[in-house]
């Protein structure tokens, strides 16, 4: 057998070994969605996106024969827009660990979600949730329970669990300068393998964070709104 026509052999083996894979691929594809499997969501935005009315969000009731009054564009889709149809989502929890938190329209969605009756959780930094504009004094004074890093780090991150399912995660901070102004992402998930270790991280950091273990004594009697709201005065 001549060198060349090994080469051949191989190349051939090769080429229906690598369309065996896909077909296989393919056909456990085929046969996940006939049984209901879906694959779980999963969605990349990316930030700065474009100012537009929001409205109908909180407004539900606008409609053509009473549209909303306000000067920007409508009905359009954008990043802003999907973030927050994925945070209005929510049903039964939210538990949400951000570093600065000013945006009003997020702000917004948050205390809707409250009224809801969906169970909020808050983790934030000490130092941003007080700078100016910050939506975390807000927050607490609806009563969201909020609570902030104790120790002299930063607590940087930017994620939301939706449902314990739904991951929301990336650069993103929940600000107007973040969300109009600056190269931003955030990756939207489903899948299980990623949402687990954030819902782990986000009970980690909940619980180590509670001033009842840092002040004891002057944790407020249980069962009452005072002891919900922590000890730390809102900002
Ligand atoms: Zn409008």
């Amino acid at each position: 057998m001549s060198f060349r026509h090994t080469v051949k052999i191989i190349g051939l083996g090769a080429l229906a070994l690598t369309l065996s894979v896909e077909w296989l691929d393919w056909l456990l594809r085929r046969l996940r969605s006939r049984h209901g499997h879906r694959s779980p969501l999963k969605e990349v935005l990316f930030f700065p996106t474009a100012l537009t009315c929001v409205e109908h969000f909180f407004k539900p009731d606008t409609t053509f024969a009473s549209p909303c009054p306000c000067p920007l564009p409508h009905g359009l889709e954008t990043s802003l827009t999907g973030l927050l149809r994925h945070l209005l989502s929510a049903s039964v929890s939210l538990d949400l660990c951000i570093f600065a938190f000013s945006s009003q329209d997020l702000s917004r969605a948050v205390l809707l979600l409250q009224s809801r009756g969906v169970a909020v959780r808050v983790v934030t930094d000490k130092d941003y949730m007080r700078i100016s504009g910050s939506q975390i004094g807000t927050l607490r004074n609806a009563g969201i329970c909020v609570r902030h890093e104790m120790g002299s780090v930063y607590m940087h991150h930017k994620f939301a669990v939706i449902d314990g399912r739904r991951l929301i995660t990336g650069s993103l901070n929940w600000t107007l300068a973040a969300i109009q102004s600056n190269k931003e992402n955030i990756l939207v998930t489903e899948e299980p393998d990623l949402v687990l270790p954030f819902t782990r991280e986000f009970q980690l950091l909940w619980d180590s964070n509670d001033p009842a273990r840092h002040f004891p004594r002057a944790s407020p009697p249980s069962g009452t709104l005072a002891h919900l709201r922590e000890s730390t005065p809102p900002v």
